[in-house]
């Protein structure tokens, strides 16, 4: 495990929430072991758990029962060896896009002129050149999620978090965002924790795919994507690809949670060419 990249390790670990002493069984069990800088996504139903198991990695929330450890630390409170990038992008409105990233250098009371250059790599990276001055507000959805990322990427963490960090955008800027961060990421390669309700998403990026259960949650399965990269959008088209998503997809047909509807075009109503009669 060189490098500062660690591993992350999920024991028995269950969690229980009692907000009003109404008990609610949000994860069941979780046993996991993620290789050091690997890449892996975690799909899901709603409400299965994902946010529940990334806020107790990244040491935010107790677990009721059993061990997370990173590398070789159990982990015991907040981290600041993990990154995380929200659904919502969290940024600060009034700092600028080269200032709500500087912020990782500041908290650790670092220099900031020494994260400066990285800085405006990182945005130049992101596709955000030109923009390090603008504010929140100035910029897009696709835009302040992409400032995030590169907030995450800055200090060049161990462990990266992302807990559907492109859910709340159009499906071309979520492509492209996926592409920009597989290549980023691929440069320091640290642990990552992918949450994301798109098998696509999942299958594209990820070593391997955890498939949960609905709640409470527990890992269904744990797919080993063994597809070459660096990954190209082109892959999407190839038949190993399919075959992992349907895979995935069967599962959650399975669990109920996506469901075909029996009505449409019966068999008999296709001449034998496929062509409506
Ligand atoms: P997911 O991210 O997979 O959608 P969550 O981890 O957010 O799922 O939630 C899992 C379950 O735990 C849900 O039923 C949710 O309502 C419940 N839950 C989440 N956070 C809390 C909380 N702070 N207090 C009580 N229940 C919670
Ligand atoms: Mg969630």
């Amino acid at each position: 495990m060189g490098d500062g990249v660690v591993g992350v390790r999920f024991a028995g670990v269950r969690k229980v929430y009692a907000p009003h002493g109404d008990e609610l069984e949000a994860i069941s069990r979780v046993d996991l072991e993620i290789p050091a800088g690997s890449f892996v996504s975690v799909v899901g139903p709603s409400g299965c758990g994902k946010s529940t198991l990334m806020l107790m990695l990244a040491g935010l929330i107790e677990r009721t029962e059993g061990e997370i450890h990173i590398g070789s630390e159990l982990v015991t409170g907040p981290r600041a060896d993990v990154g995380m990038v929200f659904q919502s992008d969290t940024l600060l409105e009034w700092r600028t896009a080269l200032d709500n990233i500087l912020l990782q250098a500041e908290m650790r009371r670092l220099k900031r002129k020494d994260y400066t250059d990285r800085a405006h790599q990182l945005l130049d990276l992101v596709g955000l050149a030109g923009f390090e001055h603008k504010y929140p507000r100035e910029l897009s959805g696709g835009m302040r999620q992409r400032v995030s990322v590169a907030r995450a990427l800055l200090m060049e963490l161990p462990v990266l978090l992302l807990d559907e960090p492109f859910g709340a955008l159009d499906a071309l800027t979520r492509d492209q965002l996926v592409v920009d961060f597989q290549h980023m990421w691929a440069r320091a390669r640290p642990t990552v924790l992918f949450v994301t309700h798109s098998i696509d998403e999942a299958v594209f990026q990820s070593d391997y795919v955890v498939v949960m259960s609905p709640r409470p949650g527990r890992i269904a399965r744990v797919i080993e994507i063994k597809l070459a990269r660096p990954r190209r959008l082109a892959l999407r088209s190839s038949d190993a690809y399919g075959c992992y998503v349907k895979e995935v997809r069967e599962m959650f047909l399975d669990f109920g949670v996506l469901r075909e509807h029996d009505e449409g075009v019966e068999d008999g109503a296709l001449d034998r060419d496929g062509s409506l009669a």
